[in-house]
This record gives structure tokens, C-alpha cells and sequence, in this order.
């Protein structure tokens, strides 16, 4: 398959546990070669199975502030009690792979990203939210996954819903999708990525 015509990154956001990393790895598999993802910073320690450099830059909370002051973040934001940012190197090296890259945030960092566009800087992006089908659905697959503490559900669980609040906000997402059934969210976000560029952002 021909990568996508409009090769913008691509923002994927929405709350914690509701899909959006078997989404994109689903996207990653089925159209290798065409994807990467933007490896974030982060403060969290890794879950089993996470590599550093790979799923994250795992890194100290000194660390993580060093670089903030030396402006190497495009957004950061704190989620959870951690913080967690996108590194302009990062988005520099991702892109230089020729690939379209796919950032997976959350809110502040959306807005960020956003509010820096309005000025006129920063990534010209496609940003999708990805909603659960209902908050009991949602605590259910955060439960499910097995990676989270009591009290790290309990403050993603209260931020869902203000990011399912925001992402009601008109112009703020090109798409929203609701994950319900797996595959038929997984084609509407294939759609949307692979959907012809408009006229403007044609490479
Ligand atoms: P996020 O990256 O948004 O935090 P994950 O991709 O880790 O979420 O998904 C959270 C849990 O929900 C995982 O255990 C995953 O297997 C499961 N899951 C994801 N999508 C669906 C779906 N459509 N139906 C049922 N379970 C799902
Ligand atoms: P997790 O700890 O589950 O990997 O991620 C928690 C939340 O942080 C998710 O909503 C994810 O989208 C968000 N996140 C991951 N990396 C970044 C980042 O670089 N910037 C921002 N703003 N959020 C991030």
C-alpha cells in the first residue's frame, strides 16, 4: 500500500486505557516501513516489557527539568503525578526517517501543540481522539491491563473525564473514534490516515 498521501504527524489522544496503544501498534504492524512513533521523555518508571529508547525515554525528574530549561521540549505536561514530554530532537530524528510520525499525548500537550500553531510555529499535525464507549468500559480496560496502582487508576480515571469534557471542544480534533470494537475502530483510523491530503498540505 502507498504510504499516506498527507504525511502530516499524526496526534493521537484520549484517555488512559481506552486504546490508543493497541491502536497505533496495530497500525505499525500492519503498515510497516510507513509509521514511528514520537518517543516521549518521561519521569514514570517502565512497565514490564518497556524499553528505553523505545517506548519511552525513561528519565529523572532532574533530568526531565534540566531539559525543560533549556527549551528542548515542543510540549510537556504532567499526567498522573509524572511528567511527560516530546523533545524537538526526537520529533527532528523521527521525521528525518522519512516515515510519518504518530504522537500519542495527552491533553495539555495537545493544547500546547495547538496554541503554538496558532502563532504559527510548531507541527503542523492531524490530531484523532480516540473515546471509550462508556467510563465503565474504560475503568474496566485500565483495570484489565494490569499495569496500574490503585491510586494511579483513580487519577486516570478522574482526568478521563476531563479530556472526554475537552475533546467535546469544537475544531480542537479531526477525528474522534470510538473504540468499541477493535477492528472497526482500527479501520476508521486507517481511513482517516490513508484519506487524500487536502490541496494545501499536498507534498
Ligand atoms: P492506552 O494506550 O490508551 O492507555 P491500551 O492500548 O494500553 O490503552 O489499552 C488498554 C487495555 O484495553 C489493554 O489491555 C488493551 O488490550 C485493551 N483494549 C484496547 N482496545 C480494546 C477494545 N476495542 N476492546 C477491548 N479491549 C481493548
Ligand atoms: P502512560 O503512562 O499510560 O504511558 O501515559 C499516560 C498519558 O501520558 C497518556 O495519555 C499519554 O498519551 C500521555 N503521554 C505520553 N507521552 C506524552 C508526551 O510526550 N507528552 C504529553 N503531553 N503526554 C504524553
Amino acid at each position: 500500500m502507498a504510504p499516506p498521501s498527507d504525511s502530516r504527524p499524526i496526534v493521537i489522544s484520549g484517555p488512559s486505557g481506552v486504546g490508543k496503544g493497541t491502536l497505533y501498534n496495530l497500525l505499525f504492524t500492519r503498515h510497516p516501513d510507513t509509521f514511528t512513533s514520537s518517543v516521549s521523555h518521561t519521569t514514570r518508571g517502565p512497565r514490564e516489557g518497556e524499553k528505553h529508547g523505545e517506548h519511552y525515554h525513561f528519565t529523572t525528574m532532574e533530568d526531565f527539568e534540566q531539559l525543560i530549561s533549556k527549551d528542548a521540549f515542543i510540549e510537556h505536561a504532567k499526567f498522573g503525578g509524572n511528567r511527560y514530554g516530546t523533545s524537538k530532537q526526537t520529533v527532528a530524528d523521527q521525521t528525518a526517517k522519512g516515515r510519518v510520525v504518530v504522537l500519542d499525548i495527552e491533553m495539555e500537550g495537545v493544547k500546547q501543540i495547538q496554541e503554538q500553531r496558532a502563532r504559527g510555529s510548531s507541527l503542523d499535525a492531524r490530531y484523532v481522539f480516540i473515546a471509550p464507549p462508556s467510563v465503565e468500559v474504560l475503568e474496566k480496560r485500565l483495570r484489565g491491563r494490569g499495569t496500574e496502582k490503585e491510586e494511579s487508576v483513580q487519577k486516570r480515571l478522574a482526568q478521563a473525564l476531563v479530556e472526554i469534557e475537552y475533546s467535546k471542544t469544537p475544531g480542537v480534533h479531526d477525528k474522534i473514534i470510538v473504540n468499541d470494537d477493535l477492528e472497526k475502530a482500527y479501520k476508521e483510523l486507517e481511513d482517516f490516515i490513508y484519506q487524500p491530503a487536502p490541496a494545501a498540505t499536498k507534498a
